[in-house]
């Protein structure tokens, strides 16, 4: 073949290429997927594969690489967290038809899904706990709207979200992936990017409201979609093309959704993207699960209840009936310990029906996944007849438990006890359930029987004892013996029939093990076929049955995390929130669940602590002054938490709660304390106060952390002041406030509603020792300088700022300025350095420290000097 021929295979190759801009292709060829030119390249570097080469095209080698299909999950995986679309398109015929055409023809072949971040749902592609959301945001004139589902568990949803409202629902859904306009790309690619989401923009035709309208109806099969609700535009465009794009990437197969619900924008608690940071509500700072609320408060024992759990903290409810239905249920099981763990044992074998569910829909199952439905259905009956006489959040999930009998007999009957991952081989049917499967199955195993007998025959009749009849795919049956009595069965030519030789075998076969491989072969084939049908007739049954299987799933999700609050409230002795239409906000010894499970395991108690924000008038601030590491922030956090947790519908880490209905949370920490972000500017912190400014209602729980003190102190102090009297005055609402700001307390004696507090701390001996203990009042001091000493900076540093701190106290107090009093400080007495073991490290500290000039520095700066110091001791 000259060079710049295309061969067949490579015209179809570039054919299916051209067809699937954007992604990758995985293109099937027998046992594996192969990549070719670019894809070959990107492929081979992400995946850290060998790249090799395979024929011509226009007189250039073909880069090439390829995955063995058995193993293709774990390389799509690195491929989707790598950023990159799969293409997969699979062979459409057998070989051997292509084969029949002609020599030359190419099987069939075309693309059969596309794998995207949002669309996966192979478990070893999603996490079990947590949700893939796919969204879709859409605008029309006026109008915006958010449409997201997962299609791993059916779930689909539709909200009116203005561009301003996207970023926080970005940031409590936190999708894989987000549908936007093409015309909108470039505008709303930051905003995606930042909430960790893939975009994927879509042609505007996708977004096209009146024809999103037709898709839906034919989807869900309704005449109008006024059943589930009425939808403006913006909303039908946003569902529309999120339909459209799982049209397009799983190639006309829909997932089983639901039919879509509509969230109200007001239902549940507004908690923005920088108060989910801060808060650490899903995700610590750090970036993992671990430490943040969501992997403290996590006692749930299935993967369903785990996401459910996801969702509630994500968006605690709005609507006191919801969350005393939540709490009634809860209460139950707190009192009922005994039912309690039944409950859990019986959960714990509750696998995850709604993924399985969505695999069978999109017909990526296997006969696992039939087993899930099976167990789970067998499950639900057992746990809903432990919930008789329970509160009716309970009742009406027992309900939804029930009814499934027919479908577990079915499946009890049909499925073996334990059927492997892949239908392909068989073997999942059970025995007794079809007579005509059984009878092959026997003649097939007749025959395996057969092959033992002939072995024994045939080392007989040649006289050969190690005679083995084999079998591997290449050949089938084959006899096999060494090299050294080959020639006794080539002295029975009419029996033996030579096959092959290898090194250290020769092979042979016999008409006779042919016909009993033919006969074999043929029945396991029936068999395989019987079984395949049974395979699809039940996942129709299961089908026909996806909205009952799917509440139930939802059900379980219910009483599980019911019950995993239950258990994390007995074990941590958690009490339950009084919640009401009132302002009030009365804590009694509250907690933070994370910061107490951390200094638990260092086996140091966590001191429990008031808030007592209500006024008989609204708004209700409290100024918290303290030293550095006195607790201030962890404080301000748990009291943000629990409000969280109560509305969310758990019990909470306090003795006592109180808590009249919160509409809006919002966090912020001072502009230093954001260095996790990268973006530790001042303009951050700015426009983030803004926000709460000019958003928060008189419902809203603000809690603000040192705001203002990115910048120089007065700035700091006159932003922060007038912040306060902004929250004080315009928002009215409940909030917490943390400054080191000594002359804010001030702000008491003049605002209605403002009280001082402050985190108490003893001296002892000159040295500070941290009490943990918030009282009324304010802070007499800052304490820096002692944080300094406790933190191992040089007694002699030590001692020099003090001097300091007296002569600008002194200063203060005869109302001179701080430049001229450097002017009259005596000059700084190093003591003698102490002996260096590491000279070069001793130098960059001092270094260091030459170049620090305390005056400058707020007591944030001071105490991160300290840590910068300790590293280079
Ligand atoms: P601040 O904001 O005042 O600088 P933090 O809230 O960051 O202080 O708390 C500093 C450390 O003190 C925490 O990491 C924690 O170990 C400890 N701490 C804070 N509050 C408590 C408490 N109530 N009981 C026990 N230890 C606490």
């Amino acid at each position: 073949m000259t060079d710049d021929v295309v061969t067949p295979m490579m015209a179809q190759f570039l054919q299916i290429r051209a067809q699937n801009p954007g992604s990758l292709l995985f293109y099937r060829m027998g046992d594996f997927y192969e990549m070719f030119f670019e894809d070959a390249l990107a492929a081979a570097e992400a995946l850290d594969i060998a790249l090799t080469k395979r024929g011509f095209h226009k007189g250039e080698p073909i880069p090439m690489c390829g995955v063995p299909v058995h193993a293709a999950e774990g390389y799509l995986l690195t491929l989707i967290r790598k950023g990159f679309r799969v293409a997969i398109a699979e062979q459409l015929e057998d070989p051997a038809e292509a084969k029949k055409r002609g020599a030359k023809s190419v099987v069939k072949r075309d693309v059969v899904r596309l794998v995207t971040p949002g669309t996966l749902t192979e478990d070893s592609l999603l996490e079990a706990r947590r949700h893939n959301f796919l969204c879709a945001f859409a605008e029309v004139r006026d109008e915006a709207a958010i449409a997201w589902a997962d299609i791993s568990t059916g779930e689909f949803r539709v909200m009116a979200c203005t561009l301003p409202r996207l970023a926080p629902e970005l940031a409590r859904l936190a999708p894989r992936e987000v549908l936007v306009s093409e015309t909108r790309d470039r505008d709303l690619a930051g905003l995606v990017t930042e909430s960790g989401a893939a975009m994927t923009p879509l042609a505007k035709s996708s977004f096209d409201s009146a024809g999103a309208e037709k898709r839906l109806c034919e989807l869900f099969k309704v005449g109008s979609l006024e059943a589930f609700g009425s939808f403006d535009r913006a909303e039908l465009s946003a569902m529309g093309a999120l339909v459209d794009y799982l049209d397009l990437t799983q190639r006309g197969k829909l997932p089983l959704l639901r039919p879509p619900v509509k969230e109200a924008p007001g239902g549940t608690v507004q908690i923005d993207a920088a108060t989910r940071r801060n808060l650490e509500i899903t995700a610590s700072l750090q970036g993992g699960r671990e430490n943040s609320l969501l992997w403290a408060v996590d006692r749930t024992v299935t993967a369903p209840g785990a996401r459910l759990l996801e969702r509630r903290l994500s968006a605690p409810s709005r609507d006191l009936a919801t969350i005393h239905a939540r709490l009634d249920a809860v209460r139950h099981m707190v009192v009922q310990s005994p039912l309690r763990h039944e409950l859990r044992e019986a959960l714990r074998r509750v696998p995850d029906m709604d993924r399985a569910l969505s695999r069978i829909a999109l017909d990526r199952a296997g006969p696992r996944d039939l087993a899930a439905i099976r167990s789970g259905l067998a499950q639900a009956e057992t746990v809903s007849k432990l919930l008789t006489g329970t509160p009716e959040l309970l009742s009406q999930a027992s309900a939804a438990l029930l009814g499934h009998e027919g479908l577990v007999d079915l499946l009890d009957r049909a499925l073996v006890a334990e059927p492997p991952l892949m239908a392909r081989d068989g073997g999942f049917i059970a025995t007794g359930y079809d007579a005509e499967l059984d009878e092959t199955r026997a003649l097939r195993d007749e025959g395996r029987g057969v092959i033992g007998r002939m072995q024994a025959d045939y080392a007989e009749t040649a006289g050969v004892p190690t005679l083995k009849i084999k079998h591997n795919n290449v050949l089938g049956y084959f006899i096999e013996v060494t090299p050294t009595h080959e020639e006794r069965l080539r002295a029975l030519p009419e029996l033996f029939i030579h096959r092959q030789t290898t090194a250290g075998q020769v092979r042979f076969t016999t008409v006779e093990l042919n016909a009993l491989e033919t006969k074999i072969l043929n029945a396991g084939n029936h068999a395989l076929e019987i079984e395949k049908r049974h395979y699809d007739s039940l996942k129709g049954a299961i089908l026909d049955q996806s909205g009952p299987i799917g509440a139930a799933a939802r059900a379980l999700a219910e009483v599980d995390l019911a019950t995993a609050f239950a258990d994390l409230a007995s074990a941590e002795d958690w009490s339950e929130p009084q919640i009401d239409d009132s302002r009030a906000f009365l804590l009694e010894g509250g907690r933070h669940p994370v910061v107490e499970r951390a200094l638990r395991r260092l086996g140091e108690p966590f001191i429990a602590n008031d808030c007592q924000l209500t006024k008989a008038s609204t708004p209700a601030i409290w100024l918290l002054t303290g030293p550095n590491m006195a607790g201030k922030s962890t404080f301000l956090r748990q009291n943000a938490l629990i409000a969280l947790l109560a509305q969310a519908g758990s019990y909470v880490p306090a003795r006592k709660a109180h808590i009249g209905l919160v509409s809006q949370i919002f966090s912020r920490v001072g502009a230093s304390d954001d260095l996790a972000r990268g973006r530790s500017t001042f303009m951050v912190e700015m426009v983030e106060t803004a926000a709460i400014l000019n958003q928060a209602d008189d419902r809203a729980l603000v809690i603000l952390d040192e705001i203002g003190r990115g910048t120089a102190t007065y700035d700091g102090l006159s932003i922060a002041w007038a912040t306060l009297e902004h929250l004080h005055g315009v928002n009215r609402c409940r909030a917490l406030f943390a400054t080191h700001y000594h002359e804010m307390t001030a702000l008491s004696g003049k605002l209605q509603g403002v009280e001082n507090a402050t985190v108490s701390v003893k001296e002892w001996e000159g040295e500070v020792i941290f009490l943990h203990e918030v009282k009324q009042g304010a802070a007499d001091r800052s304490y820096g300088v002692q944080v300094a000493r406790l933190a191992g900076l040089p007694a002699s540093v030590v001692e020099r700022a003090k001097v300091v701190l007296e002569a600008l106290e002194q200063g203060d107090r005869d109302g001179r300025k701080p430049s001229t009093l450097i002017d009259d400080l005596p000059l700084f007495r190093a003591a003698p350095p102490p002996p260096a073991p590491k000279p070069q490290k001793t130098s960059d500290l001092e270094d260091r420290l030459r170049g620090a000039n305390p005056d400058e520095m707020s007591p944030m700066e001071a105490l991160r000097l300290v840590y910068d110091l300790k590293t280079l001791l």
